[in-house]
C-alpha cells in the first residue's frame, strides 16, 4: 500500500467516525430490567450465587466478626417512667454450635447469643439460684467466691458442664476475665456474719466492688450490683422508696455492711458516670428459701432450724420489730430482669408482706410444729424498727412482682432445711 492510498483510508475512517451518532439511552422501565434479567440466563446465575451464599453463611454462622458485646444504652439515673422499654430480652437454649463460640453471629430471628457471665458470690444462697436460671437459659457462667459463707454444695450439680466454671477467689484482690455481665453478690449478708469481721466486710464492699467495676469497664461489660435495703438503716420513711436516701448510724457495728454498701452504690454511679459503665443496682429486701445457711443467723433461717431441731424460737427484742419477706426465685426474677432492662436503678426488689417477729414466729408454728416455742432474747444494736418495699418502681420499669407469699415459699425452704438437718437424702437441694 502506497503512501496516499494510506492516506486516502485515513481521511475515510475519520470522516466515518464524525458521522457516528451515539444511540441514544433508553428510558428505565420495569418491563426494560425484567427482560434484561431473563436474557443471557442472568436470573438463573444470580439465583445460583444467592443459594451459595444462603448454604455459606448458614454452615458458617460465625464466619462474621463477632457480634458487640450487650451495649444498650442506658437511661438516666432516675429513669423516665414514659419510657419503658422493658427489653427483658430471654435467651433461649442454645444449640451446641451456637454454645461452642460464644461471640457466634446467629441469623436474624433465631436464637440469641449466649452470654458470658461472671456471679460474684456465686456459691452463696441467693447467687446459687442465680447461677442455676443463667445456666438454663444457655449462658456461661463463671462463679467467683472465696467461701467465707457460700457452700461448694450449692453448686456441685453444675460441676461437669461445660458451660459452667467455679473460681476460688477472693474479690477483695484484682480479677482478670473475658465476660459480657457481672453480677455482684460477693459480700456476707446475714448480720451475724458481716459482724463477725468487719473490716473485712467493708473491704469486700468497698475493695471487691472497684474491683468489679474495673473488670466491667475494661472488658465493656455490663454490672449489677447487689445492694440492700440496709442503705434505709433504721427508716424514718414507711414503706422506704428508692428516693428516700436512709437514716443510716455511720459509725454502729452494722455499718461496714450498710455504709459499705452505700459507698458501693456511689462507686457503681460514678462508673456510670465517669468511665460509661453500664450499672444496675438492687436494692434487696430479706430473702429467704432453700440452700440459706442453717446456722447463718438471719430470723428465717433461725426460725425454722430451731422449730426443727425442736429449740425454741428466738426473738430478738420485742418481736414488734417488722420485715418483709421475699421467696428467693421472686428475687432472682427481678434481678435478671433489671439487667436486661434498660433501667439503673436503684430499684427495690422486695415482698412488700409485712410481718413483725412475732407473726413470723407464728407462720412457722404452722407450717412446722404447732407446738414449737419461742423464747425473748435481747436484740442487737441500731436494729431497724420496720421495713417494707415500695416497689412501684420495679413494677412499672421491670414488670415485675413478687408471685410467691410467705406462706406458700416458706414449706419449699422447710422441706429443704429438714433434709439437710436430718439427711433425709443426699446431694444439692432443688
Ligand atoms: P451469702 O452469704 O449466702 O452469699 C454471699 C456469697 O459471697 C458467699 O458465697 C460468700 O462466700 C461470698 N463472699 C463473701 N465475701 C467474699 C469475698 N471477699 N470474695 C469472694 N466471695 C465472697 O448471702 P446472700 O444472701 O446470698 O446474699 C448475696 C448478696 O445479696 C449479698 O451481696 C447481700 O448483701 C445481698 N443481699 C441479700 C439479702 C438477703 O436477704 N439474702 C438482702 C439484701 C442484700
Ligand atoms: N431476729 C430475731 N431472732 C433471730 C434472728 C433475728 O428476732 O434469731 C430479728 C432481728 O433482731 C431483726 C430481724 O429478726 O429484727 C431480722 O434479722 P435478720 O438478721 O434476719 O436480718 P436483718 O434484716 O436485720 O438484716
Amino acid at each position: 500500500m502506497d503512501f496516499h492510498t494510506l492516506n486516502h483510508r485515513r481521511s475515510e475512517n475519520q470522516s466515518k467516525d464524525e458521522d457516528y451518532t451515539p444511540k441514544p439511552s433508553k428510558p428505565w422501565s420495569f418491563l426494560g430490567i425484567i427482560n434484561y434479567l431473563l436474557r443471557e440466563q442472568r436470573l438463573f446465575f444470580i439465583l445460583i450465587g444467592v443459594g451459595i451464599a444462603t448454604l455459606f453463611f448458614s454452615v458458617q454462622p460465625d464466619f462474621m466478626k463477632p457480634t458487640p458485646r450487650l451495649q444498650t444504652k442506658v437511661n438516666d439515673f432516675v429513669p423516665n417512667l414514659g419510657s419503658q422499654s422493658l427489653a427483658f430480652q430471654s435467651h433461649v437454649s442454645a444449640d451446641p454450635i451456637t454454645l461452642l463460640r460464644p461471640g457466634a453471629k446467629m441469623p436474624l430471628g433465631l436464637k440469641k447469643n449466649p452470654l458470658r457471665i461472671v456471679v460474684t458470690g456465686g456459691a452463696g444462697f441467693v447467687g446459687s439460684h442465680l447461677v442455676d436460671r443463667l445456666l438454663a437459659r444457655g449462658d456461661y457462667v463463671i462463679v467467683v467466691d472465696n467461701f467465707f459463707t457460700g457452700r461448694k454444695e450449692n453448686v456441685m450439680h453444675h460441676i461437669g458442664n461445660p458451660r459452667f466454671e467455679l473460681i476460688r477467689h477472693d474479690v477483695v484482690e484484682p480479677l482478670l476475665l473475658e465476660v459480657d455481665q457481672i453480677y455482684h453478690l460477693a459480700c456476707p449478708a446475714s448480720p451475724v456474719h458481716y459482724k463477725f469481721n468487719p473490716i473485712k466486710t467493708i473491704k469486700t464492699n468497698v475493695m471487691g466492688t472497684l474491683n468489679m467495676l474495673g473488670l466491667a469497664k475494661r472488658v465493656g461489660a455490663r454490672f449489677l450490683l447487689t445492694s440492700t435495703s440496709e442503705v434505709y438503716g433504721d427508716p424514718l420513711e414507711h414503706p422506704q422508696k428508692e428516693d428516700y436516701w436512709g437514716h443510716v448510724n455511720p459509725i454502729g457495728v452494722r455499718s461496714c455492711y450498710d455504709e459499705g454498701k452505700r459507698v458501693a452504690e456511689t462507686l457503681a454511679m460514678d462508673y456510670n458516670r465517669g468511665a460509661n459503665v453500664e450499672v444496675r443496682i438492687a436494692r434487696i429486701f430479706n430473702t429467704y428459701g432453700p440452700r440459706m445457711g442453717i446456722d447463718d443467723g438471719r430470723v428465717v433461717s433461725n426460725f425454722v432450724a430451731q422449730a426443727l431441731r425442736k429449740e425454741p424460737m428466738t426473738i430478738y427484742g420485742d418481736g414488734k420489730q417488722t420485715r418483709s419477706f421475699q421467696y428467693v426465685a421472686d428475687l432472682v426474677e427481678g434481678l435478671m430482669r433489671l439487667m436486661e432492662g434498660e433501667h439503673i436503678g436503684p430499684v427495690n426488689l422486695g415482698n412488700p408482706g409485712e410481718f413483725t417477729m412475732l407473726e413470723l414466729a407464728e407462720v412457722v408454728k404452722e407450717t412446722i410444729d404447732p407446738q414449737a416455742k419461742t423464747e425473748f432474747r435481747p436484740n442487737t444494736q441500731d436494729d431497724p424498727h420496720k421495713r417494707k418495699p415500695d416497689i412501684t418502681r420495679a413494677k412499672n420499669l421491670l414488670g415485675w412482682e413478687p408471685k410467691i407469699s410467705l406462706r406458700e415459699g416458706l414449706p419449699l425452704m422447710v422441706d429443704d432445711f429438714r433434709r439437710r438437718l436430718f439427711n433425709e437424702s443426699k446431694g444439692s437441694s432443688a
